[in-house]
């Protein structure tokens, strides 16, 4: 096992890496921007290091000032964590190239499901059922003629997207040729590639995923699905575990789809494949995320694994010990994210000092943040300030314990979502469990 670890990322979920690795006894060392002198993370971790200025880019962006520090302390691995350089092949392959265990799968692995396009086409080939949809538009005519082939509405989508950025709906023949130069445009801005494909819209659908845990001996094993459809520009609000729209049958197959898809690409780590799932229990592979997700504790809850610290043994070489059948679904688990935003203002960011916490607790209430009292939330990274996670054996019971927890939060200094979770959690949608991705664009007075 190793025995220091660096954490290439801040926020909530540097402080969960940390975590984990106290209690395996690793050594921890941190980075940090100098907006994050005085962030959680910093004072957690046993060593710490600043790596540039308060911009992403120059900082946790910065990968020569990172693996500078991982080979000046004697790290033997990085965890990127989520976002950042989580999913950049460059990344892991300089890793490598330093002799330093990057926690997460192959270079070849992360270039090859980064790439939407051919993530697609490596699935289909397997055998993974996949949404309709093109190849790369390599012009107007192939555009027009793909377009008509899929049939409307449908979505331009980047290859390279990720965060629900790079998607644009397109309802009819009209509007595509402004919304294909207007996401390759968006697309060019925003991860430095142009390239776009078409999928046809499904709808009504739900976001499922599947949880992978993969060994280097070639052992994979599927956890419980996670539903995350309650969304908000095609980014996840609220998840939960199991769903209440799949069986046991159902869970087989999109298990059985989700080996597939671990096995064709040979993947290594923690990882997940998202589907979309229509009425009629037909599921359509839509990409694969090649890093920890922010919703991995309501897997955790159910199943009782840490995914942290077999993200990490699985990187030290280490084998998976409990066999699939041996996999539990020991209950219902909800997790509502609660972003520094301010849903009456349009979810404008808001940061500034909390001058007010209380965290929730009691049995099966876990709440992963980085506040404390009178921490400054700086204006710089993502918005996300907490996750707060409940377990219980029914879904109903999850429910109430989630109501009672959010009622008990408490954050003042900021704008927050908090209290509009309550409203999300009591949608007659919801409580059916029949809520699918577009639910909230039907209520949009829950949306500011
Ligand atoms: P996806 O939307 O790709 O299915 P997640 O919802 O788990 O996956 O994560 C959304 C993405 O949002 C992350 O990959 C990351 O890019 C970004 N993100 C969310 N929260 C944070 C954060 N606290 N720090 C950095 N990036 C974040
Ligand atoms: P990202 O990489 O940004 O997470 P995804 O491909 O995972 O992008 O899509 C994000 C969300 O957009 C999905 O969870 C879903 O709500 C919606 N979406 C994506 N593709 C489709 C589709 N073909 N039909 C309907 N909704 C879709
Ligand atoms: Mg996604």
């Amino acid at each position: 096992m190793f025995t220091k670890l660096l954490v290439a990322n801040r926020g909530e979920i540097a402080v969960r890496i940390i975590r984990a690795c106290k209690e395996m006894g690793i050594l921890t060392v941190a980075v940090f921007s100098e907006a994050d002198r005085e962030a959680l993370h910093v004072s957690l971790a046993d060593e710490s290091y600043c790596i540039g200025p308060a911009a992403a880019k120059d900082s946790y962006l910065n990968m020569e000032a990172i693996l500078s520090v991982a080979l000046g302390c004697g790290a033997q691995a990085i965890h990127p964590g989520y976002g950042l350089l989580s999913e950049n092949a460059r990344f892991a392959a300089l890793c490598e190239s330093c002799g330093l265990a990057f926690v997460g799968p192959s270079p070849k692995v992360i270039s090859l499901m980064g790439d939407k396009d051919e993530a697609r086409r490596t699935m289909a080939e397997a055998g993974v059922p996949v949404t309709p949809g093109s190849g790369l538009i390599q012009d107007q005519a192939q555009l027009l003629e793909e377009a008509a082939r899929i049939g409307f509405p449908l979505l331009v989508k980047a290859r390279a997207g990720g965060g629900g950025r790079g998607i644009r709906l397109v309802q009819e023949e009209e509007g595509l040729l402004e919304a294909y130069a207007a996401a390759a445009q968006e697309a060019k801005a925003a991860f430095g590639d142009g390239e776009v494909y078409l999928e046809k819209y499904l709808k009504p659908v739900k976001h499922i995923e599947v949880q992978l845990l993969c060994d280097k001996k070639g052992n994979v094993r599927c956890l419980p699905e996670r539903e995350c459809s309650l969304q908000r520009r095609n980014q996840k609000l609220v998840e939960e575990s199991p769903s209440p729209a799949v069986d046991e049958a159902l869970r087989a197959r999109l298990m059985e789809a989700s080996r597939k898809a671990a096995l064709a690409c040979g993947y290594e780590g923690a990882g997940t494949v998202e589907y979309l799932l229509d009425k009629d229990g037909n599921f359509y592979f839509m990409e694969m995320n090649t890093r920890l997700q922010v919703e991995h504790p309501v897997t955790e809850t159910v199943t009782g694994l840490d995914l942290v610290k077999w993200q990490i043994r699985i990187a030290a070489g280490l084998s998976l010990d409990f066999s699939q059948e041996e996999v539990q679904l020991l209950g219902h688990a909800i997790e509502c994210r609660i972003n520094a935003e301010n849903p009456l203002r349009n979810f404008l960011p808001s940061c500034g000092r909390i001058s007010l916490l209380h965290i929730p607790g009691g049995p099966m209430v876990r709440f992963d943040t980085a506040l404390y009292q009178d921490y400054v939330v700086p204006p710089y990274y993502d918005s996300m300030i907490g996750k707060l996670i409940v377990g219980a054996k029914t879904r109903e019971e999850a429910v109430r314990k989630m109501q009672a927890a959010l009622c008990e939060l408490v954050i003042e200094g900021v704008e927050h979502t908090g209290e509009m979770h309550m409203e999300l959690l009591a949608l007659p949608e919801f409580l059916s469990g029949s809520y699918t991705t577009d639910t909230l664009q039907a209520h949009p007075e829950l949306l500011g």
